[in-house]
């Protein structure tokens, strides 16, 4: 067990934690107030470093993050009005002229799903909110290839099935939370994508600012912490991330997405899963990974307002856009999303990142220290 003081450190990188790694530290005790990078946690985590409480006595000092994004995002508009409250049955609604339109679609995506592989066995489903309290969804127990049109129910926002013969698919739960926290959701999909999913299991998220196409049309991907599939328990774990991401890690499990409809909702899978397995072909040339630049990142993002896509990052600043913020339940986000050990220096081009970080938390705390 060894200690490491690092008190004279106003603002702490992942090299400071790593050169107190290399050191033999098991412990580390910071100066009160102290700024620890996103790479500095990764570090701490990754190393199993414990915060102990400073020289005079005090308990752990309050440590701020460094560009958090969620403490200053503006709602995004509706990407599309939820339908007017219907005065029909249930029955009438489920076989409407525009019900018929929307599972034509449901059948064609679930065979896109599984032409990409991205449900397997009976897994997967895909939901639609035709009213605001009327849900169309996928059965239970049928392969995502195989859907006809008497496979597709009606649901309320509780998960009551009122119409259809097929049984709904015991996930819908998970759909409708969505449903019930994001007004603008029409439509969501649950897949089980191989590569997105590989980050669900190693509990990380991929990086932003690598490939515009994931920025614009997906973003920050959250992921949330496990729960048996099936239970409400497991529903609620992603209330807290939909309104800001419309793509969300399931950990130890697959993916959500959410959109204005079910044809964009399966882009989105599509997106993310192409971006997860790209970046892990890059992490295997040993590299590291070039970030876009935070000024053109900021065009990125425009765009997606006008899109009207959410995004947990709109109102920050150019600086903070790249940044990788440790996401809520102290689940680590790998800003190269480089594995651990890698040869060639993953982070390599993140140090310049790293250094970014520095110079502008040194600018604030100097203008803090100057204007008390
Ligand atoms: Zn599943």
């Amino acid at each position: 067990m060894k200690r490491v003081d690092l008190q004279s450190y106003k603002v702490l990188t992942g090299k400071n934690l790593e050169a107190a790694v290399a050191a033999g530290a098991s412990e580390i005790v910071l100066a009160e107030g102290a700024v620890l990078t996103p790479t500095a946690r990764d570090v701490i985590r990754r190393a199993g470093l414990a915060i102990v409480a400073n020289h005079n006595g005090a308990s752990a000092p309050p440590v701020r993050e460094s560009a958090s994004p969620r403490a200053i995002a503006p709602a995004p508009p509706a990407p599309s009005p939820v339908l007017p409250r219907s005065t029909r049955s249930d029955e009438a609604i489920l076989n409407s002229p525009e019900a018929l339109v929307i599972k034509q679609e449901m059948i064609r995506v679930g065979k896109k799903l599984w032409d990409r592989q991205y449900v397997d066995g009976n897994g997967g489903n895909i939901t639609y909110r035709i009213t605001p309290d009327r849900v169309i969804c996928t059965p239970t127990l049928l392969s995502k290839a195989d859907l006809t049109l008497d496979d597709l129910c009606l649901v309320d926002l509780e998960g009551n099935q009122l119409a259809g013969k097929a049984k709904r698919t015991s996930e819908v739960y998970l759909h409708l939370e969505i449903y019930k926290t994001v007004p603008e959701a029409r439509a969501a999909v649950h897949a089980h994508p191989p590569h997105a999913t590989a980050y669900a299991i190693s509990g990380r998220v991929p990086p932003r600012c690598v490939i515009p196409e994931q920025d614009v049309f997906v973003g920050s991907v959250a992921i949330s912490p496990y729960e048996t599939p099936g239970t409400r328990e497991f529903a609620k774990t992603i209330v807290p991330y939909v309104k800001d991401h419309n793509t969300i890690l399931l950990a130890n499990h697959g993916l959500i997405c959410w959109a204005d409809t079910v044809t964009h909702a399966e882009w989105y899978v599509e997106v993310v899963d192409t971006y997860c397995r790209t970046l892990m072909l890059a992490a295997q040339l040993g590299n590291g990974i070039t970030r876009i630049p935070p000024d053109k990142q900021a065009v990125l993002l425009e765009i997606k307002k006008r899109l009207g896509l959410p995004d947990a990052n709109y109102g920050l600043k150019e600086c903070q856009l790249c940044d990788q913020p440790e996401t809520p339940g102290g689940i680590t986000v790998c800003p190269t999303a480089c594995p651990q050990n890698c040869p060639g220096g993953c982070n390599s081009k993140s140090g310049d990142l790293e250094t970014l970080i520095k110079t502008i938390t040194d600018e604030v705390m100097a203008a803090l220290n100057a204007n008390p």
